[in-house]
């Protein structure tokens, strides 16, 4: 989720050397009970897909909503305290992700809009390509707008279809046909809960339920980004949303609507590879079995020896669990994490930032000197991590040192809820893999292949976008915003 159709970009050497997610959503339903607690863990467990703010609304009987949204991580700002404010039977809830220019509050989410029946709560994840169209169309009707972001456009935009005498199932539906890009979005609103994924389905939302006490209690219904988020409270997966569908969850149970035309399938790969939690479910299986088959295909494409394969942790470790295994090159532990460090951006001073990595990632000196060490990464955006992974390894010992990827090169930013850099600024874009090699200081440097990487997943190929890749995006981008971020592609022309 990002402001506008704008792209606010940081000081490049500030910001994280890997694409961020850009948010989680969550959503529970169980009339007569307290959910606020439900809410927080599985924001808690969604902590991953946002970290500057978060929020909850809940719904009390009668159209009484509570809210209470900040920036920081979920347990800075929630205690008990402010979750016993938060009565109600439904609760929405988010975790964001921004680049630093809107980490304001006013954009944390859930966002609310007022209707003719009542107030909803809407929690996004994804990005809209035509924010600037739809809010130019809700402009004609005077939204006062407190906000940039296209979150608040599509929540104002569902209330403006209920004021034109739409209930809420048809002025959701007729919302959702108004916006193009990628949106999995939990709402609530008085009379029930609404869960939908966009026609594409970049990003993932899933369907689960609580179990029942009594024959006599009403099935309880979670939405969660991932999987994760509804094992923490001990929720039953059931199914994933599927693209174009909108689920309505209400006191006489579940309705499933399909509501687009052309459905198809594109989930995001690098939710697949790196953004999602190793635990979550997809396509019925762990991504960390898909991320140690990934592994496996980076070994089999592979050509090098060495002593060692150790993984950036904690996001490498699968696929160099699985380039070991396929290799036959003993995995090992070379560099150790410190858990508790936020990231390194928020280092006051450049000097401060080269240590950052330090206080990150530490080397085993025992376990490095002397080998022949291969590094398996998911990803390499602009290089600049790498290069002091690189330097740690030599400095601890290592006497030679090979970059495995688990992913072919990013050469093409994301426009569909993902923050990656413009394209200028992702080394691959401009380098060859010779080049990067040499600029990440290590002695060979080997991607998977864009068809490895697919193959992998046992499903159809066509089902996945891959647009960072290849360039090829699956939802049209209008050039106003391709300009923002293809910047090569604006110099080329
Ligand atoms: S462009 Fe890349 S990061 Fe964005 S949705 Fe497609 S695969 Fe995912």
């Amino acid at each position: 989720m990002l402001p506008d159709d704008t792209f606010s970009v940081d000081p490049v050497e500030q910001r994280p050397d890997k694409p961020e997610e850009a948010c989680g959503v969550f959503g529970v339903y169980a009339p007569g009970e307290p959910v606020a607690n439900l809410a927080y863990f599985g924001l808690f467990a969604l902590q991953h897909r946002g970290q500057e703010s978060a929020g909850i609304a809940t719904f009390e009987e009668g159209d009484v909503i509570h809210l209470h949204k900040d920036m920081g991580l979920v347990s800075q700002v929630f205690n008990e305290t402010k979750l016993k404010d938060l009565p109600g039977y439904l609760a929405i809830g988010h975790t964001r992700y921004s680049t630093t220019g809107s980490s304001r509050v006013v954009n944390a989410q859930p966002t609310l809009a007022k209707s003719r029946l009542g107030t909803l709560a809407l929690a996004h994840n994804g990005n809209l390509v035509n924010t600037s169209e739809l809010r130019a169309e809700l402009a004609e009707t005077n939204h006062d707008f407190a906000t940039t972001t296209d979150s608040e456009a599509i929540a104002l935009a569902i209330a403006e279809e209920v004021n034109r005498g739409n209930d809420w199932v048809n002025g959701a539906i007729n919302a959702f046909k108004r916006c193009r890009g990628a949106f999995s979005l939990a709402i609530g609103t008085p009379d029930g809960m609404i869960g939908t994924r966009d026609p594409n389905g970049v990003r993932p939302l899933v369907l689960g339920t609580l179990a029942q006490e009594s024959q006599d209690q009403p099935l309880r219904y979670v939405l969660a980004s991932e999987t994760c988020g509804l094992d923490i409270i001990g929720a039953d997966y059931v199914r994933d949303v599927q693209p174009g569908e909108m689920v309505w969850i209400t006191e006489d149970g579940m309705e499933s609507i399909f509501w687009a035309e052309q459905p198809a399938r594109k989930l995001c790969i690098f939710e697949m590879i790196y953004f999602a939690r190793p635990d979550s479910l997809m396509h019925n299986e762990t991504l960390y079995s898909y991320r140690l088959r990934i592994g496996r295909q980076l070994a089999s494409e592979s050509n090098i020896d060495a002593d060692i394969v150790i993984a950036v942790p904690d996001s490498g470790v699968p696929a160099a669990i699985g380039f070991s295994q396929t290799s036959g090159i003993p995995y090992a532990e070379g560099l150790i994490k410190n858990r508790y460090v936020g990231r390194t951006f928020i280092q006051p001073t450049q000097g401060m930032r080269e240590a950052g990595i330090r206080m990150k990632l530490n080397p085993l000196k025992d376990v490095l000197a002397g080998k022949r060490v291969i590094i398996v990464d998911d990803s390499i955006v602009r290089g600049t991590t790498s290069r002091k992974i690189v330097r740690t390894l030599r400095d601890a010992g290592a006497i030679e040192v090979h970059m495995r990827i688990s992913s072919p090169p990013v050469t093409h930013p994301c426009f569909y809820g993902i923050d990656t850099d413009s394209q200028d600024h992702l080394i691959a874009a401009t380098k060859s893999i010779d080049e990067i090699a040499k600029q990440i200081e290590v002695d060979s440097l080997q991607y998977l292949s864009w068809e490895g990487m697919l193959a992998a997943t046992r499903e159809d190929p066509n089902e996945f976008c891959s647009a960072c890749f290849t360039g090829d995006y699956p939802i049209t981008i209008p050039e106003t915003i391709k300009r923002s971020k293809l910047m090569l592609e604006k110099t080329a022309h």
